[in-house]
């Protein structure tokens, strides 16, 4: 299941996992896997890739990132995701660097933009509220223009890493009395403003990755507001094609995968259990699909091509199979997944995180946009073709 490189794009690739092998960070309690759990792991390892100058792999030259080919990029994701090297971020490098490179002023991409790519400020994404997830429109949460503030009331939920964030960027109501949609702003808020309050929401992996988030009298700059009162809506939507796209974790999907053949191949028992090799063919088989549906997504978009239905389509099928693979290594796994086994060699190495990871990703189908949401948007947009 290989895609064909260049002589220069294996030259990059092999560049890549030597120096992955290099400094990807290694500890016997903290698999890189998923999510980031341990903050000190991540920072440590953002700002190795920073000193490198590959945190903001996917930016262009003119703002500080390597100005990498689409392939290129695709080749750095896959060596991180196979050297099992943590996830980046998405909500600097991904979701708000691009949004700023759009819609941001030039005071605020020499502010913003140098300290993501640095990975001295990280970021976190306040969209969602109690009454605003699906229907995210719907947000309540209040900006009331004063003099040269803003003053923020209200309350996010959900925030991936608020715990750990400088900053959080923000959908919030300017406006009441015009249509839900127009009446959206996209403001940045320091995350040390005086009024904030953050709540831990433990999930069932055992974590604490999400927060709720109170916002009480918070003064926010006004230069602080990206793009004009009202465009919210508009930013938001680019932004989440960016969110989308990312949450396919084919790369991520690619090690796992490949680890559980793995043990399967050196177990004689496993590897001559036909149900066994039939389930692993038609992940292996899906997986590949999805591969180069990514590949062509990330084509279209270095081509400037209208993107349409493709960011739903990644955002769904990556999310089934990524638990269909943690579903089918807890299965085969049986009784080595059971958490509290301490011997950690073998077999039993590869399925000891694989009840955490089996429980994080229930919530794979639900994050940047339900994948009941995505059908209606995918619906809505092929049903305006015709
Ligand atoms: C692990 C995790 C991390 C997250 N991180 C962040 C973050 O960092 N920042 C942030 O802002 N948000 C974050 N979210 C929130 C996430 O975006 C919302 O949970 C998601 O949009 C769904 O909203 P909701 O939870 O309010 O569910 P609801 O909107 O209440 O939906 C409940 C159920 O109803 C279904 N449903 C709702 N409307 C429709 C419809 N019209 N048609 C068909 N079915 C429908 C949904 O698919 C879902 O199954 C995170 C969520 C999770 C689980």
């Amino acid at each position: 299941m290989n895609i064909d490189f260049t002589p220069d794009e294996e030259a990059f690739r092999a560049e890549v996992r030597e120096w992955m092998r290099q400094n990807v960070p290694r500890s016997p309690e903290a698999p890189n896997f998923g999510i980031p759990n341990d903050y000190e792991l991540n920072r440590a390892w953002e700002r190795k890739l920073a000193d490198k100058g590959w945190l903001a792999y996917s930016w262009p030259k003119a703002y500080g990132g390597p100005g990498w080919t689409v392939t290129q990029r695709y080749i750095f994701d896959a060596e991180r995701a196979l050297a099992g090297g943590p996830p980046i971020s998405p909500f600097g490098v991904i979701m708000l660097g691009p949004v700023l490179m759009k819609f941001g002023s030039q005071a605020q991409k020499d502010r913003y933009l140098p300290a993501i790519r640095d990975a001295k400020e990280a970021w976190c994404q306040g969209f969602s509220e109690p009454q605003a997830g699906s229907d995210l429109a719907a947000l309540k949460t209040r900006a009331e223009r004063r003099g040269d503030r803003y003053v923020v009331n209200g309350q996010k939920i959900w925030t991936t890493h608020a715990h750990w964030a400088d900053f959080i960027f923000c959908l919030v109501r300017t406006d009441a009395d015009v249509p839900k949609q127009q009446g959206i702003s996209f403001l940045m808020i320091d995350m040390r403003s005086p009024g904030i309050e953050i709540r831990p929401i433990r999930t069932i992996d055992g974590h604490h990755h999400l927060n709720e988030v109170f916002f009480t009298d918070v003064e926010v700059p006004i230069e602080n507001l990206v793009g004009q009162e009202g465009q919210g809506w508009t930013i938001a939507k680019y932004l989440l094609v960016n969110e989308r796209t990312g949450i396919a974790g084919v790369a991520e999907s690619k090690r796992q995968l490949g680890m559980l053949r793995k043990v399967v191949a050196a177990d004689p028992a496993r590897a001559s259990d036909p149900a066994i090799a039939r389930r692993l063919a038609e992940l292996r088989v899906q997986l590949l699909a999805l591969e180069y549906t990514h590949l062509r997504v990330l084509d279209l978009a270095a081509r400037g091509s209208p993107i349409g239905l493709e960011p739903s389509v990644l955002k769904i099928k990556g999310s089934e199979l990524q638990q269909a693979i943690s579903e089918a290594e807890l299965e085969i796994g049986g009784l080595e997944c059971l958490p509290w086994l301490t011997d950690v060699s073998g077999s039993i190495r590869t399925f000891k995180w694989a009840a955490e990871r089996y429980n994080f990703l229930r919530a794979s189908s639900i994050f940047g946009g339900s994948n009941e949401v995505q059908k209606n948007i995918m619906a809505k947009l092929l049903l305006a073709q015709h």
